[in-house]
């Protein structure tokens, strides 16, 4: 049985796995940055590969004993490396944070300029934010949106290349449902003299998967998480040409980290090797088919979709139109066991705290095998929640329900 040695040594802690694993499967589950890993990523993220101190890289180790790792190690970068056709990989980021903080910390040095997307049009906290070290350190200007079409607009990226002279381009988002133009970012760098930094941690597993374009020809630096559409352990990679790749290894050691996570490292291998089975891509392409179905079906309900829709995993809902708040809909939905999160769209004018819109994402439910009829009834519990809550609330929670048994999850693990 599972868990049985948690249950014996800590309770307390038991009881908070078992409601844990008790929620993921009786919720549905939103959340685009989130997946459900295979039983094998699991088991090997939970394996006695924990034990072992590996600072240093496969062959060039500071500590005996680490042949075995080395193995594994060994097998994460080249999996990586074939996925995504890089030439140098480093598997070693504790997360995506750590993985651009790595690449700055390589390349730029104090007062640098970066420029990335606004953290309030979709981009991430580590692409120059005024709290994050990438902001504090680093000297973050950032491109916008278009206010009519929400989408990025190229020329007005090279402008403020133009403007503010950045050594490095960051190009990436958490919050942005559209396609990026990779070559056109390289284009805007060359034109500028900037090195190209991706961060492809949302999309990375549509890219592996061929339904996205692929920044590693074009970009100086890609990095991602390994957690989000990659369905792999929680962690980060980064990828580069082969010049930067000493330079990047010892910003992750010792620049960065201290020993590397190798039950992680593991399982990300395990991850890399099920994203390489031509299965990831049908899988990958059920992602963008459900985001697609419930972007129509939300706007058929009469709900606003930030730039109108989706070419990824990821929707925005604007909310300002039905007269509630991103944080209202969100705890609405947490209480009918549907899980998303409040967002800040373009040209917000309400707190982060509150927002006026909402992301969900179909990477989650896509794993659990369901498909597009599901998506409608989901759009249609979500336009429920939005606009006839009092009425609908107790109907939204018995088909949430319905729907979570009918496509169950991590069926080894009973307790
Ligand atoms: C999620 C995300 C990250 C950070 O990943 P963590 O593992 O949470 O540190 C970085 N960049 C982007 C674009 C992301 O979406």
């Amino acid at each position: 049985m599972p868990y049985e040695h948690v249950k014996k040594v800590d309770p307390d802690l038991y009881e908070s796995l078992i409601n844990e694993l008790g929620r993921q499967r009786q919720n549905l589950e939103l959340i685009a940055s989130e997946n459900f890993v295979s039983q094998a990523v699991l088991d090997t993220a939970g394996s006695i590969m924990t034990n072992k101190y590996a600072e240093g890289y496969p062959g060039r180790r500071y500590y005996g004993g680490c042949e075995f790792v080395d193995v594994a190690e060994q097998l994460a970068i080249d999996r990586v490396k074939q996925l995504f056709g890089a030439e140098h990989a480093n598997v070693q980021p504790h997360s995506g944070a750590s993985a651009n903080t790595a690449v700055y910390y390589a390349m730029l040095e104090p007062g640098d300029t970066i420029l990335g997307l606004d953290l309030s049009h979709g981009g991430h906290l580590t692409h120059g934010m005024k709290i994050n070290i990438s902001g504090r350190y680093y000297h973050a200007e950032a491109y916008q949106v278009d206010p009519v079409t929400e989408q990025i607009d190229y020329e007005v990226v090279r402008k403020r290349a133009l403007e503010v002279k950045p050594k490095m381009i960051v190009a990436g988002a958490s919050a942005y449902p559209r396609a990026l133009d990779f070559k056109r970012f390289r284009d805007i760098a060359d034109e500028v003299g900037a090195l190209l930094f991706v961060d492809m941690a949302h999309i990375a597993g549509l890219i592996a998967a061929g339904l996205h374009m692929n920044p590693v020809p074009y970009a100086d630096f890609v990095t991602s998480t390994t957690h989000k559409t990659l369905r792999g352990p929680r962690g980060g990679i980064i990828l580069c040409k082969e010049q930067y790749g000493r330079k990047i290894d010892s910003a992750i050691f010792p620049g960065l980290q201290g020993g590397p996570l190798m039950h992680i490292i593991a399982a990300k291998a395990v991850a890399f090797k099920e994203a390489l089975d031509p299965s990831f891509n049908r899988y990958q392409e059920q992602v963008v088919n459900n985001a697609r179905v419930l972007g129509e079906a939300l706007t058929d309900h009469g709900i606003d979709l930030v730039s109108g829709g989706t070419d990824t995993h990821l929707l925005l809902l604007k909310l300002k139109a039905a007269g509630v708040t991103g944080k209202e809909i969100q705890d609405r939905l947490d209480s009918v066991h549907i899980t998303t999160n409040k967002n800040t769209v373009p040209f917000e004018t309400e707190s982060p705290m509150v927002t006026s819109g909402l992301r969900v994402g179909t990477p989650a439910v896509t794993t659990r095998g369901m498909g597009e009829e599901e998506m409608r009834e989901i759009a249609e519990l979500i336009a429920r929640a939005i606009f006839d809550f009092d009425a609908s609330q107790e109907e939204i929670r018995q088909r949430v329900a319905r729907l979570c048994e009918r496509f169950p999850l991590y069926h080894d693990l009973t307790c």
